[in-house]
């Protein structure tokens, strides 16, 4: 059975990136009818965040891709949290040292401060491994006896893996298919950690092990421990998950990956939602409260990376999972392109339940101390959604169907020429006879009555527009007068010729 899991480490809210990652978890497993959880990897105690785990989940509930399994939902394979199931990585640690997979080292950080500045000033890099040691202070170089004595002495220690020497590992990657490694390059990494904690190495594979991981699919950044995850389950004897890296996201412009500070150089988040830092309270912007629609951050995130191999760009939820596959991920970085983040949201306020719509646009409605009735609401954001791309520009685009204009638009101006105030006037009186005041009977009688005086459609229309909008925007002229109707037409007209 397929089982991915997406495995954050709650050290603060949780990146774009991270809510990729997520997402093609997600997408793999619905693929394949298997199952999505969300593991909490909170093993490292000073970067821990307080409230970054309700953040992450509150994140992906919004954007529709919540896990099947994790902390207090499902709890299968529980506990999904790290640190309640610290008791377990001692004796996995415990069990290498046993097999000579592993080894307890007892140098101090000083020491080793040391050693890799000598190393260094010799042009060289300090890799703790094969190459030394057997020199270091460890219970390689200490009697079995003397390593017991030290250990029940209190004296403070490290459990290290012993990568073994000389060989190429010939590794596979579902996106980038063979990756070598040369373990003579490796270092013996931290296991296990004197204050009882596993590393993050140990507790994920172990994890991923007992959480019966089929695949393993994270960022880019994580390739190069690859070869150690590897060599632990070899060293365990378990079968190993499939693995698969995903391309990194790149700046919107120059090079390197995508941080927060280009979303504040070029205002956009890079994070899901508004995030409080707990300790400096500094503020940073999120896509909810942006006004972005969860679909469209969905549908942009899953083409960073990702193509369906056809030229449709707009995808549900729905599709995706049925066209999604690993193998079309891209081996290269993908550029992060705000606009066109912008442009998914756009459409997909253009799909989106007008009357939802309207709901929203009350609120502001409300604020403002207009009443409307919904209906009236609804079909004012028929007419010009297509000019907004966050539900929150509805009111500035659609402000002229409750208020008269309070100034005009200076430049949109220089179309009141000499003659407008006579043709406008004339114009009132045309509307003031006019009964039936929908769209259709306004604008045919406006119309026949400009064709048979031989008025020009420049001289009316944009005046026109200009009384009744305040500027030469807005949506097709006499639906805007249906919907405000003949009174307020008239008396805005007759505001502007005075
Ligand atoms: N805890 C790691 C992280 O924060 C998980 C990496 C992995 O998926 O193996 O990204």
């Amino acid at each position: 059975p397929i089982r991915v899991r997406f495995a954050p480490s709650p050290t603060g809210p949780l990146h774009i990136g991270g809510v990729r990652t997520a997402l093609f978890n997600y997408l793999f497993a619905k693929k394949h009818g298997g199952v999505f959880y969300l593991r909490v990897e909170d093993t490292d105690q000073n970067r821990f965040v307080p409230g970054a785990e309700a953040y992450i989940l509150e994140a992906l509930e919004w954007l529709g891709i919540a896990p099947d399994e994790t902390v207090g939902k499902n709890e299968k394979f529980g506990p999904y949290r790290q640190s309640e199931r610290k008791h377990l990585y001692k004796e996995y640690a415990d069990q290498l040292v046993q097999s000579g997979w592993a080894y307890y080292a007892f140098d101090t950080a000083e020491d080793l401060d040391q050693l890799r500045k000598n190393e260094e000033e010799q042009g060289k890099t300090f890799i703790y491994n094969h190459g030394n040691r057997e020199q270091l202070d460890n219970s390689l170089t200490n009697s079995a006896e003397k390593t017991a004595q030290r250990i029940a002495n209190g004296e403070e220690y490290v459990i290290r893996f012993k990568t073994p020497v000389n060989e190429i590992l010939h590794l596979n990657d579902m996106i980038r298919g063979e990756v070598k490694f040369d373990t003579n390059l490796l270092d013996d990494k931290v296991l296990f950690k004197g204050d009882g904690m596993p590393t993050y190495h140990l507790a994920n594979i172990v994890d991923d092990h007992l959480m019966e991981t089929s695949h393993v699919i994270r960022g880019e950044e994580w390739l190069p421990s690859l070869p150690l995850h590897v060599l632990l389950y070899r060293a365990f004897n378990w079968e190993a998950p499939e693995f698969a890296h995903l391309p990194l996201i790149l700046k919107p412009v120059g090079n390197g990956k995508l941080s927060k500070r280009d979303g504040d150089k070029l205002g956009f988040p890079v994070f899901p939602l508004e995030w409080k830092d707990p300790s400096s309270g500094e503020i940073s912007s999120g896509y909810r409260e942006k006004g972005f629609l969860p679909e469209a951050v969905i549908n942009f995130l899953a083409l960073l990376g990702w193509s369906s191999g056809t030229d449709q760009e707009l995808f549900t939820l729905d599709e995706l999972i049925t066209a999604f596959d690993l193998e079309r991920v891209h081996k290269a970085g993908a550029k992060f392109d705000p606009d066109k983040n912008k442009w998914f949201n756009h459409q997909y306020i253009q799909r989106a339940d007008n009357n939802d719509l309207a709901q929203q646009l009350s609120h502001v409605l409300l604020e403002k101390g207009i009443n409307k009735p919904i209906e009236f609401l609804t079909e004012v954001v028929r007419l010009v959604k297509e000019r907004a791309t966050f539900a929150s520009e509805l009111w500035e685009v659609s402000e002229f169907f409750f208020l008269a204009p309070a100034s005009y638009d200076e430049k949109a101006a220089k179309n009141w020429k000499p003659e407008t105030a006579e043709l406008m006037e004339k114009l009132i009186s045309v509307l003031e006879n006019t009964l039936d005041f929908s769209t259709e009977n306004v604008e045919n009688t406006v119309k026949a009555w400009m064709a048979e005086n031989e008025i020009g459609m420049g001289k009316i229309m944009q005046p026109l527009r200009l009384s009744l909008v305040g500027s030469l925007k807005g949506p097709h002229l006499f639906d805007i007068m249906s919907m405000i109707g003949k009174e307020e037409t008239i008396a805005r007209i007759r505001k502007a010729v005075d």
